[in-house]
């Protein structure tokens, strides 16, 4: 199935399937015949488990650089040592690089090729849950220690070529993790679905469900990115549980609760917020809170920090604009928005999550 991203700076294509990689990439084979040269970057994990499959499914000449796996890929030292990898290898402007893995992989092959001789194309071959929102809409960053993904950039990729069967190998956590951010999808756009979601065990779907859910988040990706490419308006929506998500990870030090744990306690204290505005009731969260909690999202890390423990991290959460706390809430599933809210008020909702 292709999903067509149409973006002010660049159009390309999402191809989700299983086993298309190969007819994927002759689809692409204009833009690589163009390549000196074609470099793959991905993560020792991933390496492990799928270079014979994904060997097997390359038809073309590549050469592979193994980057750390998780965040310890997104740091200046391995940028600089994929860089240096790249300059040894003789790329030019004309070379082509492609990340096999996850968000972390695809984040730093992203910001190496947006930077790397001012720009080469580059293919995101995502193999997470979470990588259906990663890969897609060209954010692309590393870390510093001040902060996560504070050194980026907005660069679109060729193409996003999506084989849901290397997700078969995903450990639960990371399943949890990534379908975090499709029950976001859902709960940004569409009532229906979201209702369908909540009906299921969403860490043992079927392939051809979970492909279903994935290319329906794709979409809704698909639609904001291409109305607002950097951010200015309808973009803010995708952050929908990430201010106080931002904050636990922050706060936990990045890496200890995966991303999409931290976005659904995130979810859940942004549906409270919500229930004060619009039209959501607290029976809607109550029975959300209880599908998390089914589905082993544990909401234990906030009784580690305290509000003030965590306020300095709101307040530095990148979406928050002159020291205002800014959250994306929903007047009712389906309908997204951005409220300006004030500490106190933020400081009684956690109040009330902790209960
Ligand atoms: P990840 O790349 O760190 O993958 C998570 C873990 O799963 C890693 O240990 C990895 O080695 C392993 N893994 C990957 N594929 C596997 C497979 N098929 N089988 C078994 N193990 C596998 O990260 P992620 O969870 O995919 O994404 C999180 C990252 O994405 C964060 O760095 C976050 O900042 C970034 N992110 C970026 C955007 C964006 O728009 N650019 C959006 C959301 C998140
Ligand atoms: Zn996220």
């Amino acid at each position: 199935m292709r999903i067509p991203v149409a973006t002010p700076s660049h159009n390309y294509d999402v191809v989700i399937g299983a086993h298309h990689i190969t007819t994927a990439l002759y689809d692409l084979q204009d833009k690589i015949d163009e390549a000196d040269q074609l470099i793959v970057f991905t993560d020792e994990n991933v390496w492990a488990l799928h270079a014979k499959h994904f060997t097997e499914a390359f038809p073309f000449d590549f050469t592979v650089h193994i980057l750390q796996a998780g965040e310890a890929c997104k740091t200046f030292d391995s940028y600089f040592a994929a860089q240096t990898f790249l300059l040894q290898q003789k790329c030019t402007r004309k070379s082509m690089l492609f990340a096999f893995g996850g968000g972390a992989v695809g984040d730093l092959t992203g910001y190496v090729a947006a930077t790397f001789m001012r720009g080469i194309p580059f293919v995101q071959i995502p193999t997470t849950i979470l990588a259906h929102d990663s890969a897609v809409g060209g954010k692309t960053a590393i870390n510093h220690p001040l902060g996560k993904n504070m050194i980026g950039a907005f660069y679109q990729p060729q193409a996003v070529i999506y084989d849901v069967d290397f997700l078969a190998t995903l450990p639960e956590k990371e399943v949890r993790s990534g379908m975090a951010e499709a029950i976001k999808h859902a709960l940004i756009s569409d009532e229906q679905w979201l209702q369908q979601l909540m009906k299921q065990d969403i860490t043992h779907l079927d392939t051809a469900i979970l492909a279903d859910y994935l290319q329906r988040g794709i979409r809704v990706k698909a639609a904001i990115v291409a109305a607002d490419e950097e951010e200015h308006s309808v973009r803010k929506y995708l952050n929908f549980g990430h201010t106080y998500g931002h904050a636990i990870e922050a706060a936990s030090g990045f890496g200890k609760v995966a991303h999409g744990e931290a976005v659904m306690i995130g979810m859940v204290y942004a549906l409270l917020l919500s229930e004060k505005y619009g039209d959501l009731t607290r029976q809607f969260t109550l029975d959300f809170l209880q599908f998390a909690q089914a589905n082993g999202y544990v909401f234990e890390p906030v009784s580690h920090f305290s509000f003030d423990d965590l306020l300095p991290f709101l307040l530095k959460d990148k979406k928050a604009e002159y020291g205002v706390l800014q959250f994306v809430l929903l007047t009712k599933v389906g309908i997204p928005y951005v409220q300006k809210i004030s500490v106190e008020e933020c400081r009684e909702v956690d109040a009330i999550l902790r209960t």
